[in-house]
């Protein structure tokens, strides 16, 4: 057996590996420089652009760019007419900020469990966590994978709740051969540098309906309306504008806009290597009775941005930390998505108690996501096939 980098071996590769990186060529280059060197850097033609861009890749009627998704979820939650009294349900495996929106408008985040193949939200378990309160779900596409579309649509017309979808990790994926982002009531994305396509920072919204459009847009750009038309007095003069709600400034700038516009020209691109990739992945890790992979519905056309091994640690002499580390050590840095949001002591103060979602936090205890983005060699897919399995050799039962 080779002898582990951790113990004093030779690690697989010479140079670290992480487990996401954006890939910004020259044509992005040249797109921001276009619009540094021009008349707008905010509130200008290319935001709008961008905007048009993420309608036609996504299929939605509008879109509403903002900086970041957790803006883009706030946004949501505001337009959604969240607040205090409310409760919403959603996934404890994602990033904070698909529970932390609720907290914003002061409304109640309600954690439903996951399903233990797919990682995604369980449809069974939102329907039982369900009261009179309840007014929306978040449903996280985790990994990129859609969301079981069909039941929570079903459930939300049930029930009268607003479907806001946290696609931050979703771009690029479709469910029954629609897009994501032309489904949910309202779908929210993040453009962060380890997600499928970067502004650096950004986010936007999509919607298809035209009263939620316009709530987006008030709440992303301080509840202000210039369009004489939509305000409440005629207008004295030309110079007027008037502040209808409490809105924020979530405004992404033109010369971001410029480069998600040039990062979207190559989604397909992207796409295509990431799923390359997953199918290696999940060819090289098919036999490894160590190792669970998570499942795909079949109405899901996956964009993937994360790719998660669960170890089997009833299977293996190590922990899940001697495991992370060993692989770290192989010069392939690992990560883990997520800790169980209800897990931080911010949750924990507010009375959520660890036990809540079982499925979920059976599923922490052993995964971590190793490297998946589309700049990755084949020399480096190899590597990371490689030194998995070497890890897993050395502790293997
Ligand atoms: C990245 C992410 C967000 C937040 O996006 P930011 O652009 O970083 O604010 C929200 N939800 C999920 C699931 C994410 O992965």
């Amino acid at each position: 057996m080779e002898k582990l980098a951790i113990d004093g071996g030779t690690p697989v590769r010479k140079e670290k590996i992480f487990y996401g990186r954006q890939w910004v060529d020259a044509k992005d280059v040249e797109a921001v420089s276009k619009v540094l060197t021009g008349d707008y850097l905010t509130c200008g033609p290319t935001v709008t652009a961008l905007e048009q861009k993420i309608c036609e890749v996504t299929d939605a009627k509008y879109a509403v760019s903002v900086c970041n998704g957790t803006a883009a979820l706030h946004c949501a939650c505001i337009a959604a007419g969240l607040g205090k009294g409310d409760e919403v349900i959603t996934t404890p495996i994602t990033f904070a900020a698909s529970a932390n929106c609720a907290v914003y408008v002061g409304a109640t985040p309600v954690f439903a469990d996951i399903n233990p193949e797919t990682y995604n939200i369980d449809p069974d378990s939102i329907e039982a966590h369900i009261t009179d309160k309840t007014k929306a779900i978040v449903a996280v596409d985790f990994t990129g994978q859609a969301v079981e579309h069909k039941r929570i649509r079903e459930i939300c017309d049930k029930h009268g709740l607003i479907f806001i979808e946290d696609a931050a990790h979703a771009i690029g994926t479709k469910y029954d051969g629609k897009p994501v982002g032309s489904l949910a009531d309202m779908t929210c994305f993040s453009f962060h540098p380890v997600k499928t396509v970067t502004a650096g920072e950004g986010g936007a919204i999509t919607t298809n309906d035209p009263e939620l459009y316009r709530k987006l847009h008030l709440a992303s750009q301080h509840g202000i309306v210039r369009n004489p038309a939509e305000m409440v007095e005629k207008p004295e003069g030309p110079w007027v504008y008037e502040m209808q709600e409490l809105g924020f400034n979530y405004r992404m700038t033109d010369f971001q806009a410029a480069l998600l516009i040039s990062q979207l020209n190559k989604l397909d691109k992207f796409s295509a290597r990431r799923r390359e990739i997953v199918n290696k992945y999940n060819e090289a890790f098919k036999d490894i009775p160590e190792l669970f992979i998570q499942k795909e519905i079949p109405e899901s056309d996956t964009t993937r941005h994360l790719y998660i091994i669960q170890l089997k640690l009833d299977k293996l002499t190590c922990t899940r930390r001697q495991f992370f580390d060993a692989l770290a050590a192989e010069n392939v840095q690992p990560q883990v998505h997520y800790i169980p949001v209800y897990y931080f002591p911010f949750y924990e103060k507010r009375g959520y108690k660890k036990g809540l979602c079982p499925v979920a936090e059976e599923m922490y205890k052993g995964i971590m996501s190793i490297p998946l983005y589309p700049m990755m060699t084949d020399e480096d897919v190899t590597d990371v096939i490689a030194a998995v399995k070497k890890v897993v050799n050395a502790y293997k039962k």
